[in-house]
């Protein structure tokens, strides 16, 4: 017998020319306010929820990549410049999907807001949701934190 993975979730670009599937339910949706965030989605703050790699798949199209970081991607539709995910190159680290991107964004909560010390004062936005420091985490996230190598521009 063989195996056929139905997804749990989909998503795709704003022109149609991307799309992808995870096959296991969306893990730490949250919000992030980090500088680099809010360039990438050219917005206050990037919605993204995640799950394992090998839980993810690009089911239509070939999507571009921008190293937004010396340890991060961020693939983006190279047609009509959707930002679609975020994902650090650790096997083990999650991928991201920007929750806006998914065709049902209502079924990924936000659970946590990261990088609150960026967050813009008149950003007004579920309260409720507990905050965090980019690196509070841990000193191990810190420690990794301290490792990344921006290519952002100015
Ligand atoms: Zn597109
Ligand atoms: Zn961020």
């Amino acid at each position: 017998m063989s195996e056929v993975k139905a997804p749990v979730a989909e998503g795709g670009c704003q022109c149609g020319a991307i799309r992808y599937a995870f096959y296991a339910p969306l893990e730490n949706a949250h919000a992030c306010h980090c500088r680099m965030c809010q360039r990438a989605v050219g917005g206050a703050f990037a919605l993204l929820a995640g799950g394992k790699k090998e839980n993810f798949a690009w089911t239509k199209g070939e999507a571009a990549f921008y190293e937004s970081s010396n340890v991060a991607k961020r693939a983006y539709c190279r047609a009509c410049g959707t930002p679609l995910t975020f994902a650090y190159d650790m096997p083990e680290a999650r991928i991201y999907v920007t929750i806006g991107s998914l065709d049902a964004p209502e079924a990924a909560p936000i659970l946590k807001q990261y990088g609150v010390e960026s967050r813009l004062p008149w950003v007004q936005f579920c309260e409720s949701v507990p905050g965090e420091e980019t690196g509070a985490a841990s000193p191990d996230a810190q420690a990794f934190v301290a490792t990344i190598k921006s290519n952002q521009g100015p």
